[in-house]
């Protein structure tokens, strides 16, 4: 579903992606680990578009995004997002925040918008709390609306960049439990992670990023069993 070639993301003199390759194929669920500045969120940037790439090729969904605009428009159509500052509409209410990319940008009536956005609001465990704003709800519910928001759209792929960080650590459990019971669905997903207990349980496969690049990549929990590079291990032994 999605494909990054030796992809290259310089800002002025800093290359922030130095020569990506990842293979993210259906119904998979990819994490991706690596300390602060390593790239990983610039990655996440790039496959929907966020950022363009400066070297390399990433192909979504068959598209490939080739700076054009309507590259970027298919392949938004094709990827939701997470991000760890929720980023929800403040001066909507939870089913609007939902509804509103279904019913702008795919053309999907209100009726049938809202009908998907009460199903999407009850399997993130918010039956009910569909006309709160964003300032009513908890941390943890705001992230649990923002993932139906990106599920909305019915895009072949999630994209997550800390969904967790800014929770509290009583909340965190909760938004992990909606992101594995979506795994189980068989939606296919990108997450940039630290909660390495989530990634071992859930992710197919294991990134380690450092200085723009993938260090090391292994299947399941491999990579955190038993890290082959110096610096993966490192870097694991920094976070115990
Ligand atoms: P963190 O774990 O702290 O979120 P990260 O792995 O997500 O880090 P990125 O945000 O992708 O790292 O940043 C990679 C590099 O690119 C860093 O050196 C960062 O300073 C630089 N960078 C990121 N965004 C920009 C920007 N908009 N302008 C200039 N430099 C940037
Ligand atoms: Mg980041």
């Amino acid at each position: 579903v999605v494909s990054l070639k030796g992809v290259i993301k310089k800002y002025g003199s800093v290359v922030a992606v130095n020569g990506v390759d990842l293979e993210v194929f259906e119904s998979q669920t990819v994490a991706i680990i690596g300390p602060s500045g390593s790239g990983k969120s610039t990655v996440i940037r790039t496959i929907n578009g966020l950022e363009s790439h400066d070297g390399g090729e990433i192909v979504v969904n068959g598209v490939t995004l080739d700076g054009s605009k309507s590259s970027i428009r298919d392949v938004r159509n094709d990827v939701g997002m997470v991000f760890q500052q929720f980023n929800l509409f403040p001066y909507m209410s939870a089913l609007d925040n939902i509804t509103l990319a279904p019913r702008r940008r795919q053309g999907v009536s209100r009726l049938d918008a809202e009908a998907h956005g009460m199903e999407l609001l009850e399997k993130v465990g918010l039956k009910g709390f569909e006309s709160r704003y964003p300032s009513e709800l908890s941390g943890g519910q705001q992230q649990r609306v923002a993932i139906a928001r990106g599920l909305a759209t019915k895009p072949k792929v999630m994209l997550f960049d800390e969904p967790t960080s800014a929770l509290d650590p009583e909340v965190v459990q909760d938004v992990l439990g909606v992101m594995k019971d979506l795994a189980h669905d068989g939606v296919t997903m990108i997450v940039v992670t630290h909660e390495l207990t989530f990634a071992a349980q859930v992710a197919n496969s294991i990134v380690f990023m450092d200085a723009g690049v993938v260090v090391e990549q292994g299947d399941g929990d491999s990579l955190l069993r038993n890290p082959q590079h110096k610096r993966t291990i490192r870097f694991l032994s920094s976070l115990n």
